[in-house]
């Protein structure tokens, strides 16, 4: 039976499995339970012990095994053990949504009185966690611009303990600097967590930069088809909690929820202490677990992840490109075309395809309501590409920053974002990209034609 406690990776195959290898075969063993093919919904609160003996054993972390499935659950080990291998990790925790991984990674890594340094560039939802609750509870986040390495520098304290960006951030598509902003985390003895959610591990294995900890929305690109909420943290391995000790005792000193020591001695030698205190701790204790039946969806959609994200960013930046010559679009932020400030940082990062989640900019007429409505018209003439405030999905989709998911951001940490009246946001799904486009150029058509903005109103289908 695949074990409940343990977060090592089962024996590796004696060739290194390719990712496409690894993204339809990693962490299943067939051989279990009832020898199905594919990962069974192991749709079960608890698990039966043999006997009190047996039972007493795995609460105290003496033997691995299924205890209860808000800790545990065989399907969703499969698909943290799946993508701990794509992200080339020692262990991960699979929990609800994307939101509760970057809140259980972070809280098992700074206190109250502790310190984090992020990304002025994050997604909405994280911004609220670190602004807001993460403040509520006493943990103090300084947001720097991701671009400038020296406010990353002069942003650490003695007290701070993550640096947090993402490797792609929304909506602009702007990729980060991991090696340098890795380099700075280095020198200040602390683990650089990595957002990997637009990029997935196949168009960027964090690893191979610097990043020590990777969380995803697996909502988004992992499961790939709009359907799952579901989250994930990756120990990436590379970081050492025994060089500085003192810094992190929740890891090196007495842990009470495992018998005689830490979480170092306890999981140090077999697998990833850091996931074994997210999971018996934040998991445990806060209870955002992943259900089967997301997990066996998750899994579902991470073997065809590769085919995907190929389609996904060829079609996006044929798209990119499309718009890029189109009179009615102002401006396009894409890290694919050469006129990106991020073009050369996307070379270097991004070997296997740029973003297929990035906007651009509806000719501007200089008045907010004007502009609004423009927007409201351009959206209101899609039909391929769908109104939903989801990214990462099969379907095209638009979206609104400054009226939806940056709604309630003032307008400088709009400006500091990128972020302006007339930025539309796209996800490019799989449909055939001649298909987007045509929908795009329909929409834009008489758009295009700003000499004559009255016109223009009265020409909006009814
Ligand atoms: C969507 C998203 C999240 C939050 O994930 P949920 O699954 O919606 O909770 C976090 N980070 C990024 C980059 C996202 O796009």
């Amino acid at each position: 039976m695949p074990r409940a406690t343990d977060n090592d990776l089962p024996p590796r195959p004696a060739a290194p499995r390719s990712f496409a290898t690894a993204q339809v075969q990693a962490g299943f063993d067939s051989s279990v339970a009832e020898n199905t093919a594919v990962p069974a919904i192991h749709q079960s609160n608890g698990f039966e012990f043999r006997s009190l003996a047996e039972a007493r054993d795995l609460f105290a972390l003496r033997k691995d095994g299924n205890i209860y499935s808000r800790a545990a659950n065989p399907t969703v080990l499969v698909f943290e053990r799946r993508v701990a291998e794509l992200e080339g990790g020692i262990g991960a925790a699979g929990v609800a949504s994307g939101q509760a991984a970057v809140a259980v990674a972070l809280l098992a890594l700074a206190k109250q009185g502790e310190h984090i340094v992020a990304a002025r560039q994050l997604y909405g939802g994280t911004v609220d966690l670190l602004q807001d609750t993460f403040a509520d509870w006493g943990i103090e986040v300084t947001f720097v611009d991701q671009d400038d390495i020296d406010a990353w520098s002069a942003a650490v304290r003695s007290t701070t303990r993550a640096l947090f960006a993402e490797s792609i951030s929304n909506p602009i598509a702007q990729v980060l600097d991991l090696g340098a902003v890795a380099a700075v985390a280095r020198d200040a003895g602390v683990p650089l967590v990595i957002d990997n959610t637009v990029a997935t591990p196949y168009l960027q294995r964090a690893k191979d930069f610097g990043a020590d900890i990777v969380v995803h929305s697996a909502t988004k690109f992992l499961g790939g088809h709009g359907t799952s909420l579901g989250g994930v943290v990756v120990d990436l391995g590379t970081f050492d909690f025994t060089a500085q000790p003192e810094r992190w005792p929740q890891l090196t000193q007495t842990y009470r929820r495992v018998p005689d020591g830490s979480l170092v001695e306890r999981f140090g030698e077999t697998g990833s202490p850091y996931i074994a205190l997210v999971k018996t701790k934040y998991v445990h204790d806060l209870g955002p677990s992943l259900s089967a039946f997301n997990a066996f969806q998750l899994l579902q959609g991470l073997e065809t992840l590769d085919l995907r994200m190929q389609r996904h960013t060829e079609s996006a930046l044929a798209v990119a490109r499309f718009l890029d010559t189109n009179p009615a679009v102002a401006r396009v932020h894409h890290p694919g075309l050469e006129t990106s400030p991020w073009h050369a940082q996307a070379q270097a990062y991004l070997p296997h395809g740029v973003s297929s989640v990035f906007a651009f900019d509806l000719r501007t007429t200089g008045d907010d309501e004007a502009d609004f409505r423009l927007v409201e018209e351009f959206i209101s003439r899609l039909q391929v590409i769908r109104l939903v405030a989801n990214i990462g999905d099969a379907r095209s989709l638009v979206a609104h920053p400054a009226s939806m998911t940056h709604s309630h951001m003032s307008r400088t940490q709009l400006a500091e974002a990128h972020i302006g009246p007339t930025t539309v946001r796209l996800s490019i799904g799989l449909e055939d990209a001649r298909d987007i486009v045509d929908d795009l150029a329909r929409a834009l058509e008489r758009i295009g034609d700003s000499a004559d903005r009255p016109r223009l109103a009265e020409s909006v289908p009814s």
